[in-house]
């Protein structure tokens, strides 16, 4: 049986060698990304996994963060339910 609140978190992933810079995702959930100094997109509190930068992240933002995945120019962002 599924842990009490065991729904309240997703996983982004973030694939951070392709970024190109563009600042959409920043711009969006800026609680998850930040441009760093060389002006690409870094995924907060990450580790990494394989290729991706993985983070928790609450699904109370799903929408916000699925606008993120949708805008991403080089489709480096995923949203996945663990
Ligand atoms: S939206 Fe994609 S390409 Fe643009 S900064 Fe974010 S990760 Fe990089």
């Amino acid at each position: 049986m599924a842990k009490p609140g065991s729904n309240a978190h997703m996983v982004i992933r973030h694939k951070a060698l392709e970024c190109i810079g563009c600042c959409l995702c920043e711009e969006t959930i800026p609680q998850y990304f930040q441009l760093d100094d060389d002006g690409m997109a870094q995924l907060l509190n990450s580790t990494q996994e394989g290729v991706f930068q993985r983070a928790t992240a609450l699904r109370l933002d799903q929408a916000e963060i699925e606008e993120a995945v949708a805008g991403c120019p080089v489709d480096i962002i995923r949203l996945d339910n663990s």
